[in-house]
This record gives C-alpha cells, structure tokens and sequence, in this order.
C-alpha cells in the first residue's frame, strides 16, 4: 500500500511551514501540486528537490488513474496546493477520497489555514465556527447560504474576492443586520496583514470608500 500525505503550505509567510512537511516533501516519491511553478519556489526556498506532478481542479479526475497506481506500487505521494492546507477549498479531495477508498494510508501534515489563521486571532467567538469557504456565484445563491447559516448561532467564515466583498458584507447586513459584529481578515501573515472589527454595518460604510486589495477572509460573528 501507499501513502498519500496531505501537506499544508505557508499562506503567505514562507515560515508558515512545520518541520514534518519539510521532511515529508524532502523524503516523497513525488509531489502533486496545484500549480507546479507556484510551488517550484516553495521547494527551491527549502532546497527540496523531489520530482512534481501537477494536480488541480481541471485534471484531478483524469490523473486519478495514475496516481492510484503510484499508490498501488507502494509509492509515497505528497499532495499540496497554492497555499494553506490542500482540499480546503482547494483541489484535492477527490484525490484523498480515492485514496482512502481504495485502501491506501492517507495522513494529513498539518499547518497553515486561512479561515483558522483569521478565527484564532479576530477575537470573535470560536466555541462555534463554520465554514463556508467560497460563496457560489449568483448573488441570490450567495444569500441562501448566508440565510442557512447567520442564524445558527457561532462564528461563520467566508472566503470572499476583494471585487466582491463589499456586496457580501451588504447581503449579509441584508440577512443579520448591520449590528452583527464582524471582521475582515486581510492579507494574513503577510506583511499588509490587517484585522479590521466592527459592525457589519461599520464595516460595509469604510470599505464602501476604498478598494479593497489583497487576499481576505469575512467572519461574520454570532447574534448577541
Ligand atoms: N486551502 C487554503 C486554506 O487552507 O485556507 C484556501 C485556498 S483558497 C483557493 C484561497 C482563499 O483563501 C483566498 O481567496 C482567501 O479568501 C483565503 N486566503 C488565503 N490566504 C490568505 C491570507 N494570507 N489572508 C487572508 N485570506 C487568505
């Protein structure tokens, strides 16, 4: 049998990187990676030399064949992605799925997450945190799934694009009001890093004059 580790990254500070994921790409048979070059710069900056075989959205299913083979000759595979811990709203679960159907050792490497990252440090309550990663792109979709989840009680995190952050915050304050507090979480372990608390109200009014830039993830906090 095989063994398909599933490795977290930095997500933005190249630090971000634990010991046993340096060891585990070093000692690999091979990596899959998202996008090869990407991660060609993480592996020179840790001088690791291991073979890559790239693995994203578009070919997870039609590599899948070849990897389940590598895995039957009793290769060792690291999977990792652009940034953070692969199959978090990221390529890669169909990839563990298989894996792990067909039998084989599936380990995670843990370490770098954004939404974790932005949870740990906002301040907001986090006995209760879900996860809702990217919205779906209709903006009536979009507010579904703010409509399932705001009123359950707890933390939600959301990962949002800059172009289309003020609009989440306003179909969000659509849904729970513009009282509820909030946090937008920019640009994470990097060096523009900001958390920026308020009401979702406060937040939508401050945004609405600025663009916003960079990578983000929206915590919308429980009702009071
Ligand atoms: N697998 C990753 C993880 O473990 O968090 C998520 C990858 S997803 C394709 C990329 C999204 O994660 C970004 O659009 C943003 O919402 C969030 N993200 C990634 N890095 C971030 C950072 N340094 N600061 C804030 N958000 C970040």
């Amino acid at each position: 049998m095989g063994t398909l580790h599933v490795v977290a990254t930095p997500i933005g500070n190249l630090e971000d990187i634990t010991l046993r994921a340096v060891r585990v790409l070093r000692e690999a048979d091979r990596i899959l990676a998202e996008d090869t070059r990407h991660t060609g710069k993480l592996l020179k900056h840790l001088q690791v030399t291991t073979p890559m075989t790239s693995l994203h959205g578009h070919n997870e299913k039609g590599r899948l064949d070849r990897v389940l083979e590598w895995l039957d000759e009793g290769q060792t595979l690291a999977l990792v992605s652009d940034a953070g811990t692969p199959a978090i709203s990221d390529p890669g679960q169909v990839v563990v799925t298989a894996a792990r159907e067909a039998g084989h050792r599936v380990s995670p490497v843990p370490g770098a997450c954004a939404f974790v990252a932005a949870a740990s440090a906002a301040g907001l309550p986090t006995d209760r945190l879900h996860f809702v990663g990217f919205l779906p792109g209709r903006p009536g979709r979009r507010r579904k799934v703010f409509e399932q989840v705001l009123p359950a009680g707890g933390t939600t995190a959301v990962y949002v694009s800059p172009h289309r952050m003020v609009k989440d915050l306003g179909i969000a304050i659509e849904v729970a009001g513009t009282d509820r507090r909030g946090c937008l979480c920019r640009e994470l372990t990097k060096v523009y890093e900001e958390f920026d608390v308020g009401t979702l109200g406060a937040l939508h009014a401050r945004w609405s004059k600025k663009t916003p830039k960079g990578e983000m993830v929206l915590l919308i906090g429980p009702a009071d």
